[in-house]
């Protein structure tokens, strides 16, 4: 059986591949919407049963499963997504006041090796394709039976280092015949892989970008994100402002608080970092990582932190953080799935 997945094709694809089996290309509207609302390929009745059954024998056509989901008290839900290839990813839905967010993973595994982080441990597995990270999003939908109004690339993986996977993602959930989701409230965050960062800008996308910056000095930088090495924080300045520049979408530094960056100095640094164009700091309470040896902060440290960076003309939020009661950090469910503890 072949593993391609049909999620992967646009509707020029489609046409494409309908042709070479001399179906009309009009049905490839059809398949699309319908794989963008959840619908399965044995039930799209406005199909000829014949073409179903190709469909079915040649593809992939249910690339994502949920094997299971956490409920949170807060209304959020954590899934564990099931490949299928057996891999498994972990997918969040946050219903916020303005509107419902979908955090999606990229890779199984990553190979960034933050030191904070569970996703890295065991390395990167593998990418994720298009389809399958557009697959995790429709799940979520039909599970929640609610609407998507925005998605974050914010689970496992660097989506940057899956670069034409991410971007053709991009498109797919972006097209008016399937889910139609503005690249407006698509975000996506990196470790800071500044060569995507120019290509996605150059590119043409104008998705909110994300940076995990969490230090303020390469230094600093490097002894939590390995990154740090290749890039450092006055590269990936250079490259939000060219982002910025050519989309005029304001850059988020994502911040989390660890017991070592939250120093007048880095009060300072911070504030020069983001300073000449339009910039936010999103300050994230630290997750604990039973396998990681790395201190946070109270929430109330976080709240004084983050009135120091206000007061340096920084614009600056704490990031609310849900799902505590589910194991909403990062990575965490699915290692305790694959080892059973
Ligand atoms: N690879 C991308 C996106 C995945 S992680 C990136 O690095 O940005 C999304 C965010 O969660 C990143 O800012 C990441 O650094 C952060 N993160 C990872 N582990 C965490 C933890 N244990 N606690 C809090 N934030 C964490």
């Amino acid at each position: 059986m072949s593993h391609e997945v049909l999620q992967d094709y646009d509707i020029a694809e489609l046409k494409t591949m309908l042709a070479d089996m001399d179906e009309p290309s009009y049905r490839a509207v059809q398949i699309f919407s319908k794989l963008a609302a959840g619908v399965g390929v044995s039930d799209m009745t406005d199909l000829p049963k014949t073409l179903r059954s190709k469909l079915i024998e040649r593809f992939v056509t249910e690339p994502v499963r949920i094997d299971d989901c956490l409920e949170s008290k807060d209304g959020s839900k954590k899934f564990l997504f099931a490949l299928h290839d057996g891999n498994i990813v972990e997918g969040v839905f946050m219903p916020h006041n303005y509107g419902n967010t979908a955090c999606l993973s990229t890779q199984v595994g990553c190979r960034m090796g933050c030191a904070f982080c569970a996703s890295g441990i065991d390395g990167k597995i593998r990418d994720l394709t298009a389809g399958e990270i557009l697959a995790e999003a429709v799940q979520a939908a039909v599970y929640t039976g609610k609407r998507l109004d925005n998605v974050v690339l914010m689970g496992s993986g660097e989506p940057l280092d899956n670069y034409d996977n991410t971007a053709k993602f991009i498109r797919l959930i972006n097209s008016r015949e399937g889910v139609g989701l503005g690249q407006r409230n698509i975000s996506l965050s990196t470790c800071g892989l500044c060569d995507g960062i120019y290509r996605l800008a150059d590119d043409g996308f104008t998705v909110t970008l994300s940076v995990s910056l969490h230090a303020t000095t390469d230094e600093n930088r490097r002894k939590i994100m390995p990154v740090a090495n290749k890039y450092s924080i006055a590269d990936i300045v250079r490259a939000a402002k060219y982002y910025f520049e050519k989309t005029g979408r304001r850059i988020i530094y994502e911040y989390a608080l660890i017991k070592d960056n939250m120093s007048y100095f880095d009060v300072k640094r911070l504030a020069e970092i983001t300073s000449g164009y339009s910039s936010h700091v999103n300050l994230i309470m630290l997750n604990k990582v039973r396998e990681k040896d790395v201190t946070g902060c109270t929430a109330a440290e976080a709240e004084r932190f983050r009135d120091r960076i206000e007061k340096a003309g920084v614009s600056v939020t704490v990031r609310r953080s849900m799902g505590a009661d589910i194991e909403g950090a990062c990575g965490q469910l699915r290692r305790r799935r694959l080892y059973n503890d």
